[in-house]
């Protein structure tokens, strides 16, 4: 039963300031819809100023048995930040100081609502790195990328999100707050409980505080284009760049002519006459410590391969602005899909071996089907491939081209989410790459953390 907006307030004041209750028909649009374009309207949004706060709306909400939404930077691709009815906002946008930057430990202790670029411009004024880097930087936070374990352009090298989180605060549906904020690396109390909340996309506990690991800020930096002919030729200037880069490989992003071309032809994006033939575009990007035999091994490494493929065309960036030139058109990707909408966007993990052919088998069946409006790019040195269709408003179509892609990375044994989360958009398919026996073990968290079900209820899992 829907609690009065009143009595919702009432129950609330107490935790809350002058600006922490918006009531639902005063709400702006920006906490109704995230990037997925799923819209909801909420009953109210609650904006806490601290962990604490936290605590005590999670506690009062709990007790009213009122369900909750957590929201970050509303980048999320899968729809679990979107409200549904009924349910009140819980914004994290008010946590948003950066309390610490401990150069000694190399940690950084954040509040959830820290935005990702603030995070990495405000280290590397100290000479330190945080390497978690993806497209929504501007707008996205660190609880949201801790609760969706997101991965980005240097998973090669330093890993998912997940990697990078030492400690966390987190408070769970009934309002109990979990402190384990250690900065040390090595904890073996126990289970490593904070594990099972990175990645769980809100459903099991709000996370409101963090200690990110940081890395020594790397001082040289090369990126270079180069075009191939054939999956093959990606793959063996993959096992190349790893071989003779070794750890200073740190991005490997594909893209198939479908995104190049629109990237560099409609949206102009990459450097002036850019012109380049291949059927895969590729973006290496190495970094390390020490300029000089830094470049000369990156200029090595690529003319040693072009040794082996004399076909393959490169181009350096020879300054910073001209790797931001070259970086341009792979982060073209948000806008890209923007501008086929309505789309449908897809992001897989498999096997590298496997991916032209599946890649070629999905462009074959979509063009059956009339659509030719594809945009096929990724992190291929992770295996994560990301696939946008351009669909009609048809909803029929829409969950036939879902059906194609996801059944098919099911039975290949991918994931159906390599990096953005399951959500409300991919809930239908998540057992097409989990058993029952995993589902099973997911269902029997949620309900020991939640069991009224009233944190992001139907994200990711359907409960009775
Ligand atoms: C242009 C663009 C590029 C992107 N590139 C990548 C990429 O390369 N790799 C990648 O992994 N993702 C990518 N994303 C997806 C998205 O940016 C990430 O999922 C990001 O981590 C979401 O952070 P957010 O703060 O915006 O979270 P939101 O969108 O607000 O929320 C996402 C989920 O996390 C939950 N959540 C948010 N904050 C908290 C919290 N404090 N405690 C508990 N739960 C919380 C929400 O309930 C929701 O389930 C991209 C998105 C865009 C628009």
């Amino acid at each position: 039963m829907m609690i009065p907006i009143e009595s919702l307030r009432n129950a609330l004041a107490p935790c809350l300031d002058a600006q922490g209750f918006i009531p639902g028909d005063q709400v702006q649009e920006r906490y109704c819809t995230d990037w997925s374009g799923a819209r909801g309207q909420p009953l109210a949004v609650l904006r806490p100023t601290n962990s604490a706060q936290v605590a005590e709306v999670m506690r009062a909400c709990h007790g009213m048995r009122q369900p909750v939404v957590v929201q970050g930077g509303m980048t999320g691709l899968v729809g679990s930040c979107v409200p549904q009815a009924g349910e009140v906002v819980l914004s994290l946008e008010r946590l948003n100081q950066i309390e610490e930057i401990d150069l000694i430990s190399s940690t950084a202790t954040v509040q959830a609502g820290v935005c990702l670029q603030t995070l990495q411009e405000a280290v590397e004024e100290k000479y330190l790195f945080f390497p978690v880097d993806i497209g929504s930087r501007g707008s996205c936070h660190i609880g949201g990328l801790i609760a969706t374990n997101a991965g980005g352009n240097r998973v090669l090298r330093y890993g998912m999100t997940r990697q990078s989180v030492r400690g966390l605060e987190v408070v769970l549906a009934d309002g109990t707050l979990i402190n384990r904020m250690g900065k040390a690396i090595k904890d073996n109390a126990g289970f490593d409980t904070k594990q099972i909340f990175i990645g769980s996309e809100g459903t099991l506990g709000v996370i409101t505080r963090a200690v990110l690991a940081l890395e020594p800020l790397p001082c040289a930096r090369q990126s270079a284009l180069i075009s191939l002919d054939g999956f093959g030729a990606v793959t063996d200037l993959l096992w190349h760049c790893k071989n003779r880069l070794g750890p200073r490989l740190s991005s490997f992003e594909v893209m198939w002519r479908d995104f190049f071309d629109f990237s560099v032809g409609k949206l102009k994006r990459g450097p002036p006459g850019l012109n380049l033939s291949g059927t895969h575009v590729v973006l290496v990007e190495a970094m390390g410590m020490d300029s000089a035999p830094d470049e000369a091994l990156f200029l090595d490494a690529l003319s040693g391969f072009s040794d082996q493929h004399p076909a393959c065309e490169m181009v350096l960036a020879r300054s910073m602005a001209d790797a931001q030139a070259i970086w341009s058109i792979r982060e073209a990707a948000g806008e890209a899909a923007q501008a086929v909408s309505p789309w449908a966007g897809f992001d897989v993990s498999l096997p590298i071996a496997d991916m032209p052919v599946w890649v070629d088998g999905i462009h074959t069946q979509l063009r059956s089907l009339d659509l030719t409006q594809t945009q096929t790019y990724g992190h291929l040195g992770d295996g994560n491939l990301h696939l946008v269709v351009g669909v009609t408003t048809d909803p029929v179509l829409k969950a036939k081209v879902t059906e194609l892609v996801h059944s098919t990375i099911g039975a290949l044994g991918g994931s159906i989410s390599g990096e953005h989360g399951i959500g409300f958009a991919k809930k239908p398919h998540l057992h097409l790459c989990r058993s029952a026996a995993d589902i099973g073990i997911m269902k029997q968290l949620k309900h020991n953390f939640d069991p009224f079900g009233l944190l992001n209820p139907g994200r990711v899992l359907d409960l009775p």
